[in-house]
């Protein structure tokens, strides 16, 4: 099966061959090392400010967004919650579980986030937002984000989780608090664990903060952190996997360069499919996925017959957008010839007549 989905996605054979072995022992060490590694190499590709540490959850990467909600926000804060689809509305969620005080700011499916939506919240002490809403393809307008949390002093705080590696984000440009993301989008690798890279204001947050929950605390994982352990048995060949995976981005080009060629496949992707019926969804697309409207047929026959009759996944949409809305990923190990297989099966299906 090809998978052209967000996540989990298809990984190169040098990271499928690291879980090819029984789980090593981790309170090594040599583990430890590993870690050490990882969190430094994220550090270095987040452009994290000086002194940011990044800690490792054996969670998906709702469980990051949640140990944010818990760990840095607090009874005090007054957050802002951007909600333009479902990753955004998990994070209203999220404060309405922890009691959090927030205010959220809708966004049309598929639409930017405008100045204007934010006139008025400048009292607030947080913002939380998915950099990328992954369930309309919206990357959201991050400077003007940023420059709002910076004129207003509120502690930004970035899901991007599937903007990671696929879209340009530097931390300390940005100013923000905290970054999250998890290790089945772009990093490619099993899923099994999200990470949060936080700045130093956020590491005063955790510490000043009541600890609030135990598997999903901070101050554990940032104390177990400094030599490069966790407090609980991590996914540790997930782990293993997104270090190979970080040494090859490194090694080949760096982020920039892994940036530049998940735009590639993108752009071919998009180009390629000019002339079939379908709408774009977004109106600011990233490059991790492209959402797509089709005029003519369901999305969820799409679906069903890319999968059954050519044997590819794309991503469905859920609720009230499955037959309206399906996506297409650009992340993961796909190659030219992937993408070209893909785009020759949707033309292969609109002349069979069924598009
Ligand atoms: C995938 C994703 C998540 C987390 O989903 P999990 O299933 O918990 O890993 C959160 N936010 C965004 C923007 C995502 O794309």
């Amino acid at each position: 099966m090809l998978n052209f989905t967000v996540g989990p996605v298809m990984s190169s054979d040098e990271v499928i061959e690291v879980a090819n072995h029984s789980t090593p022992y981790f309170r090594t060490p040599e583990f430890s090392q590993i870690m050490l590694e990882n969190e430094k190499m994220i550090l270095d590709m987040l452009h994290a400010p000086e002194k940011s540490r990044c800690v490792f959850l054996t969670t998906s990467g709702t469980g990051a967004m949640e140990s944010c909600v818990m760990n840095i926000l607090s009874d005090k804060d007054r957050v802002i919650v951007i909600n333009g689809g479902s990753f955004g509305h998990r994070f209203v969620e999220l404060c309405e579980v922890h009691g959090r005080n927030f205010t959220e700011v809708k966004c049309e499916f598929g639409r930017q986030l405008r100045k204007e939506q934010l006139e008025g919240l400048e009292d607030h002490t947080a913002l939380l937002i998915n950099m990328h809403e992954t369930s309309s393809g919206v990357l959201y307008d991050m400077d003007l984000v940023s420059d709002f949390c910076k004129k207003n002093n509120i502690m930004l705080i970035v899901d991007a989780i599937s903007a990671f590696i696929a879209d340009e984000l530097d931390m300390e440009k940005m100013g923000a608090a905290a970054v999250l993301t998890g290790s089945q989008k772009a990093l490619a690798v099993q899923p099994g664990i999200s990470l949060i890279a936080l700045s130093p204001a956020a590491l005063e947050r955790v510490e000043e903060n009541k600890e609030v929950c135990m598997y999903l605390s901070m101050k554990q994982a940032l104390k177990n952190g400094e030599r490069g352990q966790t407090p609980f048995t991590p996914a540790v060949t997930t782990l293993l996997q997104i270090h190979k995976r970080l040494e090859l981005i490194v090694n080949n080009g760096g982020i920039a360069a892994e940036r530049k060629r998940i735009a590639s496949v993108a752009k071919t992707f998009r180009d390629g499919i000019s002339d079939l019926p379908f709408e774009f969804v977004s109106e600011s697309p990233s490059n991790t996925v492209t959402s797509l409207h089709p005029t003519g047929v369901s999305a969820k026959e799409i679906i069903r017959i890319l999968k059954d009759e050519y044997h590819i996944w794309v991503c469905p949409n859920g609720g009230e957008l499955a037959d309206t809305v399906f996506r297409v990923g650009h992340i993961g190990n796909i190659t030219d010839e992937n993408n070209q297989e893909l785009l020759d099966a949707l033309h292969d299906m609109s002349k069979r007549g069924l598009l």
